[in-house]
């Protein structure tokens, strides 16, 4: 209803999202963790792509488990998945205890303090609430170290006042192939898992769940590879793309050689062109640092399936795209920025980022088009 209108109100730029793509990325996951359980992270509003959405469509396919960081996150979540295991991954944020017990959702305890926290609510619930245990194998950000896993383990009453669900842990560098922190943390978090015999372990994201079986554990908690991200820094995603972005030209216009194109004049033309002006810029999260100078190139759309170079900096909402090796190309004609010819990787590289940042930077801007909604 009313996609003209608002294809015109905001410019045409269409963020296109694929459920039956994110289904079947969770079932390729699934399998390969077989038979460990697979669940989802879906922090960030499920990596900029929705969390209502997404959490209905796994959810329907089986996905039973769900992370999120916030408590704002896992407060959505359950309305949508009233039945949903829900793991808050950002763990007790003063003032939200009693909010979280009470919606039923398990915090991802971070340090000896959130678990007396934890402890307490349970003591005034009448029964220990279930929680997961972070322990920290060699990120140093959240998580118990070992030896304060060790003095909980040795303290039975502190142990029994929560019921604890899950021990995880988390990976800094299984994107990396050989890198020898992973064998590290692979060791520390066995060692961890034994203080709590008989509890569910988890330690794999999504590049974890390619690091092999050994880092499957009970449970894996893919994030960016259900989203069609890259799960090896630098490679191209062995999932299927789940997202694309594309948007019409607003205008084409002949420039000639030794003319710049936009704000600061950073590049001139070296040959007498053919220009298009695409409304999308920085604030739909098409990043600045894609933009071409003189000294850089910059990122690429793609037209009929043949790239297409940014010329100069990235604006506000608009964007220059060099056409002149595209004839066909005229207003109204479709391009393609994030897509099958223009994959997360190849952009996330001309941003000087990673995939992640790719997709939760995706704007707000544009008209969010469900492909197989049920
Ligand atoms: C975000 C996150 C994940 C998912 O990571 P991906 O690399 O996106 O698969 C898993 N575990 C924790 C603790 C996380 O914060």
């Amino acid at each position: 209803m009313h996609d003209h209108v608002l294809d015109a109100g905001r410019a045409g730029a269409r963020l296109t999202i694929d459920l039956a793509a994110l289904e079947a990325n969770w079932r390729d996951l699934a399998a390969r963790a077989a038979p460990a359980e697979c669940a989802a992270a879906v922090k960030a509003d499920a990596y900029g792509l929705g969390l209502e959405p997404v959490v209905r469509r796994l959810h329907d396919a089986g996905c039973l488990t769900f992370f999120v960081a916030l408590p704002e996150e896992a407060l959505r979540l359950r309305a949508v998945a009233p039945d949903a295991t829900v793991y808050l991954l950002n763990g007790l944020l003063p003032g939200w205890v009693d909010t979280i017990a009470d919606a039923g959702i398990r915090p991802v305890l971070g340090s000896p303090e959130e678990w007396d926290d934890w402890a307490a609510a349970g003591a005034r619930a009448g029964r220990p609430l279930p929680a997961a245990l972070h322990i920290d194998t060699g990120m140093n950000r959240l998580g118990l170290t070992q030896a304060e896993a060790e003095r909980l383990a040795a303290d039975p009453t502190r142990r029994a006042a929560v019921a604890l669900a899950l021990v995880m842990s988390h990976l800094a560098t299984a994107d990396e192939p050989g890198h020898a922190l992973i064998g590290r943390q692979l060791a520390r978090f066995r060692a961890a898992t034994a203080l709590f015999p008989g509890v569910p372990a988890s330690l794999a994201n999504s590049a974890g769940i390619f690091a092999g079986a050994d880092f499957h554990f009970g449970l894996v908690r893919p994030g960016v590879a259900l989203y069609g991200g890259a799960v090896q820094a630098g490679r191209p995603s062995p999932m299927m793309p789940v997202v694309r972005l594309d948007a019409p030209i607003l205008r084409v216009r002949p420039v000639p050689a030794g003319e710049p194109i936009g704000y600061g004049a950073a590049r001139t033309l070296p040959r007498d062109s053919r220009i298009a002006i695409l409304s999308v810029g920085y604030a739909d999260g098409y990043h600045r640092l894609a933009s071409s100078t003189d000294a850089r190139p910059g990122g690429h759309v793609a037209i009929e399936g043949r790239p297409a170079p940014v010329v100069g900096r990235i604006s506000m909402d608009l964007m220059a795209v060099d056409v002149t090796d595209h004839e066909q190309a005229h207003r109204g004609t479709r391009v393609e920025l994030i897509g099958p010819h223009v994959p997360l990787t190849s952009i996330a590289a001309a941003m000087g980022t990673i995939d992640y940042e790719v997709l939760t930077s995706l704007g707000r801007r544009y008209r969010r088009v469900y492909l197989d909604e049920a």
